[in-house]
């Protein structure tokens, strides 16, 4: 069982490493300038691990307790230093500790009530002794402003990066973005390119973007994606529909 899932898994990598790289050629930029973030959402630790043993180092998961079981679950099961985990998910204010447990970035920070309460929730563990360092965290942005589904509206982006990059305890490493279902990807990651652009004058540490999943991956590449998060072309079909 293990040994086949280890084999499709190998398999799906090879062949998504090399969609990759191809984007990359056709958009005139070097394979080592997007990095593969595997979303393990809703599968098991095992499949974590055994991507792990295929050199994988960075995982994302989008629901706290989810991630943090399994987390504790990869202890046991990856040799070599733990992998750093990704929340991408809508991160409730009072989760904002508990995420802290697990996730060593925070892709999904949309707004300063957020930026403000994981900010808090870090000085707390750090003045417990349960970390060293500040927080990672990307800004989520919304392309087209439509508040349902998460992500600051872009206007609104350069305030909060602002708001982040004052606080001692978050480190603010770039943007993220879902493309909104009824776009063209293509035309919402340009639009996240100009605004990362615009961002990273004032930020000059706010290098990544993470845009681009299974289904627009190739767009993604071509405005700058530097990290995609890639889940059901690696690991299959997801049973929720909704996860
Ligand atoms: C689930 C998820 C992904 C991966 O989506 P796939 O279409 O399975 O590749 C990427 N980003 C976010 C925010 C997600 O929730």
């Amino acid at each position: 069982m293990t040994d086949e899932r280890r084999a499709e898994l190998a398999a799906a990598l090879a062949e998504l490493q090399e969609r990759i790289a191809a984007a990359c050629a056709a958009a005139g930029r070097r394979p080592d300038e997007v990095r593969l973030l595997p979303i393990t959402k809703t599968f098991p630790a095992t499949d974590v691990a055994l991507l792990a043993e295929l050199g994988m180092t960075e995982f994302g998961e989008n629901r706290d307790q989810e991630a943090r079981a399994k987390s504790e679950e990869l202890r046991g099961l990856v040799q070599g230093p733990p992998p750093r985990l990704h929340m991408i998910g809508n991160v409730q204010r009072n989760k904002a500790r508990s995420v802290l447990r697990w996730a060593s970035v925070v892709q999904t920070v949309d707004s300063p009530r957020l930026a403000d309460a994981l900010a808090k929730a870090v000085a707390a563990a750090r003045d417990a002794g349960e970390r060293d360092g500040p927080l990672e965290v990307l800004l989520q942005a919304s392309i087209d402003g439509d508040p349902a589904r998460g992500g600051s509206p872009l206007p609104e982006l350069a305030d909060l990066a602002d708001r982040v990059a004052r606080s001692e305890q978050l480190s603010l490493r770039g943007v993220m973005t879902v493309a909104p279902r009824d776009w063209e990807p293509a035309r919402a990651f340009a639009a996240l390119a100009e605004t990362a652009g615009k961002l990273l004058l004032d930020h000059p540490n706010a290098v990544e973007i993470s845009a681009g999943m299974s289904q627009d991956l190739e767009a993604a590449i071509a405005h700058g994606s530097t990290l995609v998060r890639v889940g059901t072309s690696l690991l299959g079909g997801r049973r929720l529909a909704s996860l």
